[in-house]
């Protein structure tokens, strides 16, 4: 596409704020997923599930901050939540134990059966980071396993194979494991092993293999948030990983709270050793958490009160205990924002119409691209889908290669022009506040891409 074309002049404001960034923010933006050809969207407000740019355009916003935003943009029980808490506790934050730590904890305890106990991180980042070194502290082993196309956040030892060329990939039933990004050390892909997700006889072929030397294997339970694992592979990887003494984790960050309450184990009925969380765990404040198995969690819990001041004990403990701390570690502000997140979720009826209208967009869309003779399906669970323009069936990372994303992100160019926002080639997430309304004019405006297009 001709960059020139990509964007319309109604975005004027966005490129010039775009190019005042750039000269302080290296390529302007703070997250390199968040940039798109040839400027991103600058945006100034948020209402419902409604988006405005700095040139006051409207976007309907199937983005939802990657996902975390269920309730939408500026739901008034996260705002009547955190303002409370504040008010009531007189502080934004304690730096000390709080109460609602214990709350939510309890909580997460009573909604995933893989949860007996609980730690809080900042980030869905830190929280797969956290799981795996107790995973490796509890094993005693060095190594890990993660599949091919599976996103845990940006830190080197698992920014492999999240997107790799495939001339570097290796054979699909035994993926090489390719550096994501530069500066990963070689010491990272030499200790990851990577997998091909939904193929359970190479996974387990290669599992048995590495089985001495691995802590973990940590999955996306819906890769990318759209691609189900198959029901026989989640129940057979969990009875591979038992047997061979491998911590199995569910990386729900982006599963939990939108596949069920529970989360995708709760759905597949499969219990993993440890579950990471982030997103909607924090009604749209940075946060993560990670629980499991009381066994594994308690690797973490410092000892009794002994005095590490005292050198000698200190080495001790340093030794025989995970090492986990975080400034914002259980941020009482964000805390009371998941609370009410997760109460509102809880009212009856509210997921079940969340799920209603993401089945009626996808059912809606298929229909109009079938209408239009443009080979389409959507691929997803729950809240969230994805648009693939192929009918081969969608398994695994490599199977997204027989799409064809050109003509996709032409469709994705255009909707941003017609006032839908999805970053392109990227997943839509729903919330609970899309309306009917929101889907007609959704459906509308990928009739007139289409036409757009196809001229
Ligand atoms: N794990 C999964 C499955 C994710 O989708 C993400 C973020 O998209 C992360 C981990 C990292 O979370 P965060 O961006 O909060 O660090």
């Amino acid at each position: 596409i001709e960059s020139t074309s990509l964007l319309s002049s109604q975005m004027k404001k966005s490129a010039e704020q775009y190019q005042k960034a750039c000269a302080v923010i290296p390529g302007g933006v703070t997250a390199n997923i968040k940039y798109i050809a040839p400027h991103p969207i600058i945006m100034e407000r948020g209402a419902g599930s409604k988006l405005y740019d700095v040139d006051g355009n409207e976007y309907i916003d199937y983005l939802l901050c990657y996902g975390a935003l269920i309730l939408g943009h500026g739901h008034s029980v996260v705002f009547e939540a955190i303002s409370t808490q504040m008010r009531e506790a007189g502080t934004t934050i304690f730096g000390t134990p709080h109460q609602l730590e214990t709350v939510m904890a309890e909580k997460l305890i009573e909604l995933y059966p893989g949860i007996e106990m609980v730690r809080y991180t900042n980030s869905g980042l830190e929280a797969t980071l956290l799981a795996i070194r107790t995973a490796m502290a509890y094993t005693g082993k060095p190594k890990l396993a993660k599949f091919e196309g599976h996103y845990h956040g940006g830190y080197d030892q698992v920014l492999i194979s999240v997107n790799p060329d495939m001339d570097q990939a290796g054979e699909a039933r035994n993926p090489y494991a390719v550096p994501e990004s530069k500066g990963v050390p070689d010491y990272y892909v030499e200790n990851t092993i990577v997998l091909p997700f939904n193929d359970l006889e190479a996974t387990e072929q290669i599992l048995r293999t590495h089985k001495d030397e691995l802590a973990a294997v940590i999955l996306e339970p819906i890769q990318g948030g759209f691609i189900p694992a198959e029901p026989e592979f989640m129940k057979g990887l969990r009875k591979i990983t038992e047997e061979l003494g491998i911590v199995l984790i569910f990386d729900e960050v982006k599963t939990g709270f939108r596949l069920s309450l529970g989360g995708a184990q709760k759905i597949y009925g499969i219990t993993p050793d440890i579950t990471s969380l982030g997103k909607v765990l924090g009604g749209g404040f940075p946060v993560g958490a990670i629980g499991g198995k009381r066994e594994i969690m308690m690797i973490s819990a410092p000892d009794g009160g002994r005095d590490i001041l005292t050198a000698g004990a200190a080495n001790r403990e340093k030794r025989e205990v995970l090492f986990h701390s975080g400034t914002y570690n259980g941020h009482p502000t964000v805390l009371a924002a998941g609370l009410a997140t997760i109460k509102t979720l809880e009212q009856a009826g509210v997921m079940n119409a969340l799920f209603d209208h993401t089945q009626l967009l996808r059912k809606e869309l298929e229909e109009l691209y079938r209408n239009y003779g443009v080979t389409m399906q959507t691929v997803g669970k729950g809240s969230i889908f994805n648009i693939v323009l192929t009918e081969e069936p969608i398994k695994n990372y490599r199977d997204m290669g027989k799409a064809n994303m050109q003509l996709r992100k032409e469709i994705d160019y255009e909707l941003l022009k017609l006032g839908v926002y999805i970053k392109p080639l990227n997943r839509y997430s729903m919330s609970v506040v899309h309306s009917k309304e929101d889907i007609a004019r959704t459906v509308e405006a990928h009739e007139s891409a289409l036409k757009r297009v196809r001229k």
